[in-house]
């Protein structure tokens, strides 16, 4: 086990351990000490679960233009060009540097083999099967487990930022460590947090995604764009208990129908391209057809695999096959149960090109981030490229030179008790709010939005952030002074801390996101608002939000 001492400083710390977060460790310049902290294990993240693939443009049919030109069509309106272009540029040259890691991508004829997925013109999404995340996690951790300027420390849930209070700039961070609240000083702190999808009942995204990174900067200040704008994915598994399952878009782009009860390909009712529409559209088309079903709330539509050969199926979907199996559907003889599920969020912490924030000191990578290259819609397998090619602007980091000062932790930690009774009181109130939360945004900022229902379920968040700061564990950590641990005499501490750290980060981008889905009076990309349908051109503009203010960006060219 890591050594209390270990930990209290380095020279950088990233938050995260998925396809962003390993891959900045690992970029950054080796003479630098550097901790790597996740919630979880390693093991556990959205990247590690990444199907499809990551996009980049290698065919010879193919150019960075033409992938620059799909990615700003998908963002409706909202891209950063410049980033755009940045991505798509250097995405073939990090391809090459993961081949160069050791990742075995898939290959036909010696080749690199080459998938079309929705809304790409050309043929450009590397995988390798249908566990193309979970090919990449693994080279990369293995890289990091080699480098001895990386330390890993797992099971550590970040709290707070650590501002220096005259400059108002990044020193560190406070987390939950073992029983522990410590604080962990850094001269640069990088989130690589990942997603929030959590926060809606329906998810793709796996437990870890409670949107930490955005809720942190937040309370810390930083300045949070598009927040509104989430990414439904069409196809989850609907089977009760299996935590809506993603089934691939790649599977629709090798040539799988989505049918309704009646073997219908109904998604051509809503757009000219059918199931291969962008995301947004055939999650809506689902939405809507199932309107006039008894139960729309937990009925399906059906993806049909029967029209991809069999031999293919085997070759390209062998995990689909297998979870599809243990859930007692056969995908070569029955279609799959399907309904939309949220699963990316295109809006984060606003970043440059070098990933800085606006708080001197705080970077962020990954989903977390808004880097632009994504606007109001992602185009799929845009995300992990964004990890990979912004996470490789870290090697340029540079940070001061002088000794980090060795002041926290040294202090006899503040403890915390509670009685039996206001124990049990507290993790009620906790657990019926971690349960209700989801069910609300889903009904409320999910695929469909609407001005009264949003204004209801933002009363109902603001009343349960009042209840969850009057709760005693509230009131002694959020008082705790900068630098001071504190030890918990709970019962079952960790789970409690952690409960309680993510329960209060889901409120907060929870209220974050219904705010900025009532502010935007238009639909456009992920955010459909029924009272507002059209794309309106006043509002080719970010919504930006900075502590409790909250506007509307000069509009985009
Ligand atoms: C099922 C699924 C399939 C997908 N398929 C694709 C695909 O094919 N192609 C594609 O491009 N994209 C895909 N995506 C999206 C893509 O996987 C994610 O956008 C991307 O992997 C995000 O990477 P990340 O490193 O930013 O975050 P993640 O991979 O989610 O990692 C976040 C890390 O942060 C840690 N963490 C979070 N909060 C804290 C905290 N408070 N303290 C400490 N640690 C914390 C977590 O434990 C985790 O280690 C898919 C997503 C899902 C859910």
């Amino acid at each position: 086990m890591t050594q209390l001492q270990n930990l209290y400083q380095f020279d950088v710390l990233v938050v995260g351990a998925g396809a962003a977060g390993l891959y900045t460790a690992l970029c950054l310049p080796s003479k630098l000490k550097v901790g790597l902290i996740t919630k979880n294990t390693v093991a556990l993240s959205a990247s590690d679960w990444a199907q499809g693939g990551i996009a980049a443009a290698i065919a010879p049919e193919d150019s960075p233009l033409l992938h620059i030109e799909d990615t700003i069509k998908a963002g409706a309106g909202l891209c950063d060009e410049a980033a755009v272009e940045f991505l798509a540029k250097l995405a073939p040259s990090c391809i090459q540097s993961l081949v160069n890691m050791g990742v075995a991508f898939d290959r036909r004829d010696n080749q690199l083999a080459l998938t079309l997925e929705a809304a790409h013109s050309r043929h450009r999404v590397l995988h390798a099967a249908d566990t193309t995340g979970r090919e990449v996690i693994t080279t990369l951790t293995a890289q990091v487990l080699h480098h001895p300027n990386i330390q890993v420390i797992p099971q550590t849930l970040a709290l707070n930022l650590w501002l220096e209070p005259q400059t108002g700039s990044c020193q560190g961070i406070s987390v939950v460590y073992q029983d522990r609240v410590i604080w962990i000083r850094a001269k640069a702190v990088i989130l690589a947090t990942g997603g929030g999808g959590q926060v809606f009942a329906h998810t793709t995204n796996p437990v870890v995604s409670t949107g930490d990174g955005v809720a942190i900067a937040h309370r810390a200040g930083a300045t949070l764009r598009d927040l509104e704008f989430v990414q439904f994915h069409p196809t989850a598994l609907t089977v009760p208990g299996a935590n809506s399952f993603l089934i691939s878009e790649a599977v629709r782009g090798e040539g799988a129908h989505l049918v309704d009860d009646t073997g219908r390909r109904f998604a051509f009712d809503y757009h000219p391209q059918g199931e291969l529409a962008p995301r947004d559209i055939v999650s809506r088309a689902i939405y809507s057809h199932l309107q006039s079903t008894p139960n729309p709330a937990t009925a399906n539509v059906w993806l049909d695999l029967r029209p991809i050969p069999p031999e293919k199926i085997h070759r390209r979907f062998p995990n689909i096959i297998q979870v599809c199996q243990r859930w007692g559907i056969d995908v070569f003889s029955q279609p799959i149960p399907v309904a939309p599920a949220a699963h990316y969020w295109m809006g984060g912490i606003v970043t440059d090109l070098m990933n800085r924030t606006s708080i001197p000191g705080l970077y962020a990578v990954g989903e977390t981030a808004s880097t632009g290259v994504h606007g109001a819609n992602r185009l799929a397998s845009n995300s992990l490229l964004e990890c990979i090619v912004f996470g490789a602007q870290m090697a340029t980091l540079q940070v001061e030179e002088e000794a980090i000062k060795n002041d926290s932790g040294l202090i006899e930690p503040l403890s915390f008790t509670l009685s039996e009774s206001n124990l049990l009181f507290q993790q009620t109130k906790l657990e019926e709010i971690r349960q209700e939360l989801p069910r609300l945004v889903w009904q409320s900022a999910g695929i469909c939005r609407e001005e009264k229902v949003l204004e209801s379920a933002i009363a109902q968040i603001e009343m349960w952030q009042q209840e969850f700061a009057n709760l005693p564990l509230s009131q002694f950590i959020l008082n705790l002074p900068p630098a001071r641990a504190a030890s918990f005499g709970l019962k079952e501490t960790h789970q409690q801390l952690w409960l309680w750290g993510e329960t209060r980060n889901l409120l907060d981008i929870a209220d974050l996101i219904l705010k900025s889905a009532l502010f935007r009076t238009e639909s456009r990309g992920g955010h459909y608002r029924q009272d507002y349908p059209q794309t309106e051109p006043h509002w080719q503009a970010h919504t930006l939000v900075k502590q409790d203010k909250l506007w509307k960006s000069q509009l985009e060219k």
